[in-house]
């Protein structure tokens, strides 16, 4: 051992010697303070997979595991605003995301561009009258086409539409959220801190970014991606099953959301965490169980 550190250990040493029995070092105690101790898990579930049979049912059972947000689709949103409202009055249930539903994507080459800025203005409309916080998107996904190439000047485009589509969200009191996927599915866009990035660059408050637990596989660490984000970008977080995009807890040792959620809960995030994935077990135990274990490894993160 070299001079130096073998000092540091004997002194470490000597002071721990010095303490009562039982009594923890200061600075091996875990962090509790500021943002990290108060920022609470808020869950949320997608409508296909909080089970019950009708609306309400589905809105009980999130309510009876303390599920406080609720995730739809952005197809027909505009003839459900009134369903929506009315179901949510009165219960501790907010509007999560609203999850894409639009048609064409924003970097057609051709009259799919048209078809998406029309039905994509349609749900943020819908968005805002729901009170939900943002409408989920993908650039473009990789076997759509024709598309713009892979470019800077497409990177731009980007920037400049999503201008556009932000400041009109703004307007409707709500957001559009880019979803970066894994690069089997959309090679445009895969990491946290690139579309927080685009974000930045899109230069209207209404455009924001998410992180999607099962594709941020592609992340060299979730910590580091969702602190890139920050709570200025970070509007929504996708979460499922790490092996094979099940339920939480259904891969085992795998579903680790720790180093992510302790990234969380420093930047004080206030969005929700929200099940989009499978399931393989019986619905009835795994969501349960599924809670049990975000909430413990929130409170260990
Ligand atoms: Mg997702």
């Amino acid at each position: 051992m070299k001079r130096r550190n073998f000092l540091i250990s004997s002194m470490a040493g000597a002071a721990a010697a010095a303490l009562a029995p039982g009594t923890m070092l200061a600075s091996c105690a875990p962090k509790k303070d500021g943002k990290k101790a108060t920022t609470p898990l808020n869950l949320c579930f997608q409508e296909g997979i909080a089970l019950g049979d009708t609306l309400q049912e589905k809105l009980d059972y999130c309510e009876s595991l303390g599920v406080t947000g609720f995730e739809v689709g952005g197809r027909g949103l505009a003839g459900r605003v009134d369903e929506l409202n009315n179901a949510l009055k009165g219960r501790n249930i907010r509007m999560g995301a609203i999850c894409a539903g639009f048609d064409g994507f924003i970097l057609a080459e051709d009259e799919q561009k048209e078809r998406f800025d029309r039905t994509m203005r349609e749900i943020i409309e819908a968005a805002g009258k729901v009170n939900s916080c943002g409408v989920i998107m993908v650039p473009a996904f990789n076997g759509q086409s024709p598309c713009r190439p892979h470019t800077r000047e497409t990177r731009d485009y980007l920037c400049e539409e999503l201008h556009k589509l932000g400041e009109f969200a703004l307007q409707n009191n709500t957001t559009v959220i880019l979803e970066p996927l894994n690069r089997g599915e959309c090679f445009y866009l895969r990491l946290v801190a690139d579309a927080a990035a685009i974000a930045r660059d899109a230069d209207s408050k209404g455009v924001k970014c998410m992180g999607d637990f099962w594709h941020m596989q592609e992340e060299t660490s979730d910590y580091a991606a969702f602190m890139a984000a920050g709570k200025e970008y970070l509007q929504h977080v996708h979460i499922a099953s790490r092996g094979r995009r099940k339920t939480p807890g259904e891969d085992g040792e795998k579903d680790n959301y720790r180093d992510g959620f302790r990234a969380l809960k420093e930047i004080g995030y206030e969005g929700f965490v929200s099940f989009e994935c499978g399931r393989e077990g019986d619905p009835k135990i795994i969501l349960p169980a599924a809670v049990e274990l975000l909430r413990k490894q929130w409170d260990e993160a």
